[in-house]
C-alpha cells in the first residue's frame, strides 16, 4: 500500500485469474485454454506479419476484422466490436452503458469478473440466485435492472440456455440491455448473435481466447446493434485508440477463414468432454451437464480445497471457486486431451479410493 494510491485503487479487490504455474504441472486443466494449437494458417499469417511493418500503427478501427466477423455472422460492420481479449470488451461495455444510478443484475454463480467491474466502475449491482441445480431462474430479476449479464454456456457451471428463452427476455424486457457473453458457446451450441438483427438490447460477447485457441493473442468480440456498436467505440476512443494491435488483427481474421480447423478440434474437445462427464457420473461424481469446454464436478467426501490439492499433488492443477459458498466444493476442470482426460479419471480413483 503506498499513499499514493487513489480511493478506488485501496478499496478494490481484484478478479484473481487462474494460476499460470511455473512448477512441475504436468496437465493443465485450469483456464479452460484449448489444448490444441491455432490453426497452421493463423500461424503461418503471425509469421508472415512479424516484419517491419510493425514500426506503423494499426488500423484503429479493425475494420478488416469487423468485416471478418460480419460476413462469418451474416451481420455489417458497424454491429462488431473487437477488443484486446473480452475481458476488455467487457470493461469496455460496463462503462459504455452503465453508471452510479442504474442497477444491473447478474446470476451469483457466473463468470466472477462481473462483480470486480461493476465494483471498479461504482455501477450498483444485484447477484440473483441461481436455482438449487445451478439453472438460472430470469422471473427473479428485477424489473428496475437496466442490464443483465449472464455468461451462455455459464461459467462455471457449464449450463446451457437455448435461444428461445433468451429471446423471451429480450421481448419482455425491450428496456434491458441484455448481455450474453458467450466464451463457450462454439463448444456444441448455437449462438444467439443472429438476434442482435431483431433486438436492439442485446450484446453478445465472445472471446476467441478458448474455441480459437488464442487465449495469448487476447482477442474479444462484442456484437450488437450499430448504436449500442458506437457506444463502446465512444468510450474505447477516450482510452486508447490502438486496442488492437496488428498481429492480433491479422490472427483473427485467419482464425475465422480456418473454420474447418477449429470445428475439427473443438469436435474432439466436445467428445471428450461427453465421456468424461459418463466417466465421472459412472464413478458416483456429480457433475453438471456442461456444454463448455470444462467439467464441473463435486468429488464426493471432499472439501472443494483439499480435493484441488490431491490432485495438484498428483500434477493435475484445476479451478476451485472457494470464494463462493455456493460452489465451494466444486471443480472446474478444463478438456484436454483424451490422453490428459485419463489420466484425471486415474488421479480421480486414487483420490476415491484412498
Ligand atoms: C475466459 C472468459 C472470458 C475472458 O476471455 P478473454 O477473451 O480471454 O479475456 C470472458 N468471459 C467468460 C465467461 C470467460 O470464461
Amino acid at each position: 500500500m503506498s499513499r499514493f494510491w487513489s480511493e478506488t485503487t485501496r478499496n478494490i479487490t481484484p478478479y484473481v485469474p487462474g494460476e499460470q504455474p511455473r512448477d512441475k504441472i504436468r496437465i493443465k486443466l485450469n483456464t479452460n485454454e484449448n489444448p490444441y494449437p491455432p490453426s497452421p494458417g493463423v500461424l503461418a499469417c503471425l509469421r508472415e506479419l512479424a516484419n517491419e511493418d510493425l514500426r506503423l500503427y494499426p488500423d484503429p478501427d479493425s475494420r478488416e476484422l469487423c468485416e471478418t466477423v460480419a460476413d462469418y455472422y451474416g451481420l455489417s460492420a458497424e454491429q462488431v466490436f473487437p477488443g484486446n481479449g473480452s475481458d476488455e470488451v467487457l470493461a469496455f461495455l460496463f462503462q459504455t452503458f452503465f453508471g452510479p444510478d442504474d442497477l444491473i443484475a447478474f446470476p451469483d454463480v457466473t463468470y466472477s469478473f462481473y462483480p470486480v467491474y461493476a465494483r471498479l466502475y461504482g455501477i450498483p449491482y444485484r447477484e440473483i440466485p441461481v436455482r438449487e441445480d445451478f439453472s438460472i431462474d430470469f422471473s427473479g430479476y428485477p424489473g428496475e435492472a437496466k442490464g443483465i449479464l449472464f455468461a451462455n454456456p455459464n461459467a462455471p457451471t457449464g449450463l446451457y440456455i437455448p435461444p428461445a428463452e433468451i429471446e423471451a427476455l429480450l421481448r419482455a424486457r425491450p428496456d434491458t440491455l441484455i448481455v450474453v457473453d458467450e466464451a463457450y458457446v462454439d463448444f456444441g451450441n448455437q449462438s444467439v448473435v443472429p438476434l442482435v438483427k431483431k433486438y436492439d438490447n442485446l450484446l453478445v460477447v465472445q472471446t476467441l481466447s478458448k474455441s480459437r485457441a488464442l487465449a495469448g493473442m487476447r482477442i474479444g468480440l462484442a456484437m450488437g446493434h450499430p448504436e449500442l456498436i458506437e457506444g463502446l467505440n465512444r468510450i474505447k476512443n477516450s482510452f486508447n485508440s490502438y486496442t488492437m494491435d496488428r498481429l492480433a488483427q491479422a490472427a483473427a481474421i485467419c482464425a475465422f477463414r480456418d473454420d474447418a480447423y477449429y470445428r475439427e478440434i473443438n469436435g474432439r474437445i466436445i467428445r471428450e468432454r461427453e465421456r468424461f462427464k459418463e466417466t465421472l457420473r459412472g464413478m458416483g461424481i456429480p457433475c453438471t451437464d456442461s456444454k463448455s469446454n470444462f467439467v464441473f464436478a463435486s468429488l464426493p467426501g471432499l472439501k472443494g480445497p483439499d480435493a484441488l490439492r490431491l490432485l495438484r499433488e498428483q500434477g493435475i492443477l484445476v479451478r476451485n471457486f472457494a470464494g463462493n459458498p455456493r460452489i465451494a466444493d466444486w471443480l472446474r476442470i478444463t478438456i484436454g486431451t483424451k490422453e490428459d482426460m485419463d489420466r484425471v479419471v486415474e488421479a480421480v480413483k486414487k483420490i476415491m479410493e484412498r
